[in-house]
């Protein structure tokens, strides 16, 4: 196991305070923090996860989903194990949740930051994101590949729940390029009976992240019964309408999967409101997801309305920017096209 020591902690009574996210898990000797992949060891607080990736594959960059960095490209993607959250809900929970092996050594296959960066030029891609579960609880690793990356000009990602101090924000700024965060509800009960977290530190990364000038993309999963009334919706827009109306927010579609199967599939009504909400904020760009063939996946230009991107199963089939510019009536698009 190779063995990285943490670049976010210090001493703490007779144990270790973790600085790198907001449970700041205090940690005695020889145990773990709340994501399973820190350790105290010998005083010294430790990443177990560093080189360890435990999957990887080649996605559409809308599958992330990102509509506004790079559509149509191809990204490399790869997690390790372990998060700091545990959503009832959670699409990849084999990989978030289960972190040790049998004779408790962390899942996953050694790969170097830079053997990543090779494996994402091979797969023809042009920027590489850390996703599937949590990234910033592999902060060091994920970071060395940001530098990396950034050596060979491959852009860098983070699929993220957003539940990170701002130090190591301020430490991934200059290397990390885009992120999508999920703002999972704006209810603190929410946050705390169904993550395991709590919704202000969300709230506070989002509104850094955008301080760094790191571009950020917005998904909400709508389960029906938890996060779907309209006042909830109308708060989670005006929130990022507030920060900036030109950060694209992903009305997502929740299906029923690990702890949460008795909640029903959210109706395309909702999907169809919220959207409106949305709109009705002022946000520049909304989109409904995890609905094929929806119009609502497709980009319009907020001046024109015309239809800028067109969307099929994460690829894009049609666009219409050009210099970042809507090519009908030459309004500036937000993003990177
Ligand atoms: S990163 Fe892990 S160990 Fe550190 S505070 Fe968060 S959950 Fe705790």
């Amino acid at each position: 196991m190779i063995m990285q020591e943490a670049l976010f902690y210090g001493p703490y009574k007779n144990a270790l305070k973790c600085t790198l996210c907001p449970h700041l898990c205090l940690i005695s000797e020889g145990n773990l923090g709340a994501c399973a992949v820190r350790k105290n060891i010998d005083g010294k607080l430790y990443s177990l996860v560093y080189g360890k990736t435990i999957t990887h594959a080649v996605d559409p960059i809308e599958k992330k989903p990102l509509f506004h960095f790079y559509p149509g490209s191809k990204i490399f993607s790869y997690a390790t194990a372990g998060c700091n959250f545990k959503c009832a809900f959670c699409q990849n929970w084999e990989i978030s949740q289960i972190s040790k092996g049998k004779e408790g050594e962390i899942i996953g296959k050694n790969i170097t930051p830079s053997k990543i960066v090779d494996l994402a030029i091979k797969s023809k891609c042009s920027s590489i994101a850390m996703t599937y579960n949590e990234p910033s609880i592999q902060f060091e690793y994920a970071l060395d590949v940001c530098k990396e990356a950034k050596k060979k000009n491959l852009k860098t990602v983070f699929v993220s729940n957003g539940y990170i101090c701002k130090e190591p924000i301020d430490m991934l700024s200059g290397y990390l390029d885009a992120i999508n965060i999920d703002l999972k509800s704006f209810n603190d009960e929410f946050y705390k009976k169904i993550c395991g977290a709590r919704l202000e530190p969300v709230l506070d990364a989002i509104k850094h992240y955008h301080s760094k000038n790191i571009w950020i993309e917005i998904t909400t999963l709508v389960i029906p019964g938890e996060n779907d009334s309209n006042d909830e919706l109308r708060r989670i827009a005006e929130f990022i309408a507030s920060i900036d109306k030109n950060m694209p927010w992903h009305i997502s579609r929740f299906h029923p999967d690990y702890k949460m199967t008795k909640n029903k599939i959210t109706p395309i009504e909702t999907l169809t409101s919220a959207y409106d909400i949305g709109k009705r904020a002022g946000l520049h760009h909304v989109y409904v997801g995890n609905v094929p063939g929806n119009r609502r996946e497709n980009t319009y230009c907020n001046l024109c309305g015309k239809l800028l991107i067109k969307r099929a199963n994460y690829q894009v089939t049609e666009n219409n920017i050009f210099d970042n510019k809507c090519r009908f009536c030459g309004e500036k698009i937000a993003g990177f096209f």
